[in-house]
Order: structure tokens, then C-alpha cells, then sequence
């Protein structure tokens, strides 16, 4: 089974850790904000509550601001 695709090699090789991601090829790690404390925007896209920053960590959604 394939992982994610990871950020750090490019190759899907990023699987679930305890803490939230972790690439099995180079070691890159992508820690989870789990608490509720740490609940982003609901996401338009998948309907998780994952956006940061303008972006979904659940599906990679971006929103882009208009120019207002
Ligand atoms: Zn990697
Ligand atoms: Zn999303």
C-alpha cells in the first residue's frame, strides 16, 4: 500500500505515525495538530476542519483570497 506523496523526496512513501506523518524513504515528519484546540477551518472540498494558513492539510485544498 502506497503512502502519501512526502515533501521532503517527493516519493509516496509518507505513512501514518503516532504523531502524524512520517516518510519511511528520507525520515521527513509532518506532526498532527490533534487537539481541539488545534481544529482549522471547515475545509469546501473534503468538509474536514484541516485548513491553515489558507490551506487544507487533509486534501491540500488552497484558497486563494480575492483581491477586495
Ligand atoms: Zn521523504
Ligand atoms: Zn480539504
Amino acid at each position: 500500500m502506497a503512502g502519501k506523496i512526502c515533501p521532503g523526496c517527493g516519493k509516496a512513501n509518507l505513512f501514518k505515525s503516532n504523531d502524524g506523518r512520517e516518510c519511511t524513504n528520507c525520515g521527513f515528519k509532518v506532526i498532527e495538530n490533534t487537539g481541539s484546540k488545534g481544529k482549522g477551518k471547515e475545509c469546501v472540498i473534503c468538509g474536514r476542519a484541516r485548513v491553515f494558513n489558507n490551506k487544507c492539510l487533509e486534501c491540500g485544498a488552497k484558497y486563494i483570497p480575492g483581491k477586495k
